[in-house]
């Protein structure tokens, strides 16, 4: 009989073979500052993460108020600089309140290990990101999928479901591994005939997406009609953390009882002061969003007229689906020799069988570096044709 001390070694190397059966197996890229690659693989979609600004404003921000920020929001490590940039975002995307976290991960799990329990009812989009699942399950609130950006099914579901527990639907506004969008004035009617409240984490939208790149609900849609908004920090604004907005109520709600915000050390003052500077840019530069969605038009005419598969996204994240996961290995180490980083997707981060590369557009790219980038995957598609 095998020794208990054995069961984990054996536990570890299963899953480790069966990772590399599937082809799955994942390595980390190191950067260096003599990264030989261009970035097609990352979600600084403004090109902010390497502003001078940024790490300027981090900077002086370390040495104005600590390299960390001491302790968690509610014992001493809320700074006013934290405290500025919740008005800041709760401005940018019209709410009355906005609460920061240090990650997106923890926002979501913050949000509905918080609202929900056993008594309430979720209904998620099947492409939601990993942590609105976990969230859910955390909370071991009962969780439905919908079909993905799919009303007809949300709203079946929901009629279903008893009147007497309170149901949240969760979206993201952006799908992380397609690049689609929500219908978010869809869904918040949906949710208003059902009276649920509406959730949507708009992670890939904030700083793109919107009339003042206040993402894809922004305030184009109020809190009445989607009642939680979630955004990141660490994609198009360059920086790091996240944050809730949404009425006083909601935002309270959380303070007092969100673990994942309560059992914390908040995020370090430095990279607040570096946000609220990726925030004026924002403002000052509305240029980097035309440039990201000329960039986006341009690569979807050229690769629609290559031949090559590509989804009905208009957002920076332009997924070519090539179906297996060695077939996707093969373009990425292709496109890599040829001087770029793609994203290589493959199961358990999305469906079997829909294993793809995921190309991330940045107004920090230049057209020549597109264009050439165009031409490495038109040589892939030639090398599988022959
Ligand atoms: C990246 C992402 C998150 C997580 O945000 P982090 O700040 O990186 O933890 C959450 N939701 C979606 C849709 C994301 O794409």
């Amino acid at each position: 009989m095998m020794s208990r001390a054995d069961l984990w070694s054996k536990r570890l190397a299963s899953a480790a073979t069966q990772r590399r059966a599937e082809g799955g197996w994942r390595q980390r890229p190191t950067l260096d500052e003599a990264d030989p690659l261009i970035d097609f693989a990352g979600n600084d979609y403004l090109g902010l993460a390497g502003d001078p600004r940024l790490a300027e404003a981090q900077a002086e921000g370390a040495k104005r108020f600590g390299a960390g920020a001491r302790a968690s929001h509610l014992v001493t490590g809320h700074h006013a600089v934290h405290e500025r940039l919740e008005q800041r975002l709760a401005e940018l995307t019209g709410r009355p309140r906005a609460l920061l976290f240090s990650t997106g991960y923890m926002a979501n799990l913050g949000v509905l290990q918080t609202l929900c329990d056993r008594h309430t009812r979720v209904f998620q989009d099947r492409l939601n990101h990993a942590s609105l699942l976990d969230g859910a399950r955390l909370a071991q609130a009962p969780s439905r999928r919908f079909h993905h950006r799919d009303l007809a099914d949300l709203e079946r579901l929901l009629e279903r479901t008893p009147q007497d527990a309170p149901a949240l639907v969760v979206s993201d506004g952006v799908f992380s591994m397609d690049g689609d969008t929500a219908d978010i004035a869809g869904l918040a009617d949906t949710c208003q005939r059902q009276g649920a409240w509406l959730m949507i984490d708009d992670a890939h939208g904030l700083g793109v997406l919107g009339e003042h790149g206040d993402g894809c609900v922004g305030r184009a849609h109020d809190q009445r009609q989607v009642t939680i908004l979630v955004g990141t920090l660490g994609k198009a604004l360059g920086s790091a953390g996240a944050f809730v907005a949404g009425d006083a109520a909601l935002i309270d709600h959380l303070v007092q009882f969100a673990r994942p915000y309560i059992y914390t050390t908040a995020q370090p003052p430095g990279v607040a002061a570096a946000t609220l500077t990726a925030l004026d840019i924002l403002e000052q530069e509305p240029e980097r969003r035309d440039r990201l969605h000329r960039h986006i038009a341009d690569f979807r005419r050229e690769a629609a007229r290559l031949g090559l598969p590509l989804t009905d996204s208009t957002t920076p994240i332009q997924p070519v689906v090539l179906g297996d996961s060695a077939r996707v290995m093969r373009w990425a180490e292709r496109l890599a020799r040829a001087g770029f980083r793609v994203g290589a997707i493959r199961p358990p981060t999305v469906p079997r069988g829909q294993a793809r590369l995921r190309i991330t557009l940045s107004a920090a790219h230049d057209a020549t570096a597109l264009d050439a980038l165009l031409g490495a995957l038109d040589a892939c598609r030639r090398e599988d044709a022959s």
